[in-house]
């Protein structure tokens, strides 16, 4: 449904947003954006819509090949971080503005606004003003005046980010529901990872204007392309730690591993692994980290335990009730099969 190739785009001063990019969405897929501040995200978003000219490249929708087209040509809309809703004008006129500006009948785009703020339970309010509406109702607001008009693609820009942290999740269950109904293709933008596992059924991770990782929320966060999507995904960040292939195992912080096979001899590794596949012994393991507990976090259902080594912190997440203490010696044991090694920056095996 998009397709994005060789985009590049250079801002006047020679930031280089988008470098050589390349990207296809299909048709009905909620996908997701995902990287750090300033690696692109809105940008791409932006020339998807329209409203960012590509220093070179192209971009195409459906059969379209829509690169020159303006943004009220291309059949997408967008949904901005902070609504831009109207202010003066109530929600009906809101909603009903994009129907408006394509010289839709008075009755017929009244009726439409009815219809599609039914939908989002917003016909209460259809009288009152932006200023006169919570957060997540203007939300809901700008996601009804984005579905009025029956694009082809919607595009959000952090649409859940101007909500407080309990209207989020329900924004986002909702959202995530809308989009399983209407069925139609979205593109959204979203620096927190815990959202786009969430909500997309693909997620592209980026970086420095490039994409680094596109999979479904399973492969990217089971395995992460890269030590950077390695380190951006999961609400716990995944244990890092360099070592070193000796013969047919690894040397990592003290610990000996089975080496994945195809790794030259000496040759430097990252070793991957997430806080939740990593087991506590009382007992010295060599397969284990040896460290001392520094810090307990509460997580709720589990804690979270800082393992200070020698030169290496690890991070376990440990079952309620089953926290070692303190001060206490233990090792951190990865669960067989979880382990992901990295060679060249490059996934190289799972052990
Ligand atoms: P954030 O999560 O902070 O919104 P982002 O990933 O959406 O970041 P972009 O807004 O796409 O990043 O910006 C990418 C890069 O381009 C940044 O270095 C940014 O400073 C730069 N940039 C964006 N817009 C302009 C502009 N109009 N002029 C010059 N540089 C720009």
């Amino acid at each position: 449904m998009i397709s994005v190739h060789g985009l590049t785009k250079v801002f006047p001063g020679g930031v280089r947003a988008l470098d050589s990019l390349d990207l296809d969405i299909g048709e009905g897929e909620f996908f997701a954006l995902l990287g750090p501040s300033g690696c692109g995200k809105t940008t791409l978003l932006r020339s998807i819509a329209g409203l960012e000219t590509p220093t070179s490249g192209r971009i195409g929708i459906g059969q379209t090949d829509v690169t020159a087209l303006p943004p009220g040509r291309r059949d997408v809309a967008m949904v901005f971080q902070d609504y831009a809703l109207f202010p003066h004008m109530d929600v009906t006129a809101n909603i009903a503005y994009p129907l408006r500006i394509k010289k839709t009948p008075r009755a017929r785009r009244e009726a439409r606004a009815a219809e599609v703020a039914a939908r989002l339970s917003l016909s209460e309010l259809l009288g009152r003003r932006p200023g006169q509406l919570s957060g997540g109702q203007q939300q809901r607001v700008a996601l009804a005046r984005a579905i009025a008009c029956h694009p082809r693609v919607f595009l959000f820009d952090e649409p859940l980010s101007n909500l407080d942290a309990r209207l989020r999740l329900e924004a986002r269950t909702f959202l995530k529901r809308l989009q399983d109904e209407l069925g139609v293709t979205t593109v959204f933008v979203t620096h927190d990872q815990g959202e786009a596992l969430a909500l997309a059924h693909r997620i592209a991770v980026m970086d420095a204007g490039r994409i680094t990782q596109v999979g479904t929320p399973a492969e990217i966060f089971h395995r992460p392309a890269t030590p950077f999507v390695a380190s951006f995904i999961g609400s716990t960040p995944m244990n890092l730690l360099p070592g070193e292939v000796s013969g047919d195992t690894l040397r990592v912080a003290g610990a000996v591993l089975p080496a994945p096979e195809g790794l030259p001899d000496g040759g430097p590794i990252v070793y991957g692994l997430r806080p939740e596949y990593t087991d506590l012994s009382p007992t010295a393991r060599t397969d284990g980290f040896a460290g001392r507990v520094a810090v307990l976090e509460n997580l709720g259902t589990a804690s979270l335990v800082t393992l200070e080594g020698d030169g290496h912190l690890v991070q376990a997440v440990a079952p309620e009730g089953d926290e070692p203490a303190v001060g206490a010696t233990v090792w951190a044991v990865p669960r067989r099969g979880r382990a992901l090694v990295y060679h060249d920056d490059r996934l190289a095996g799972q052990i």
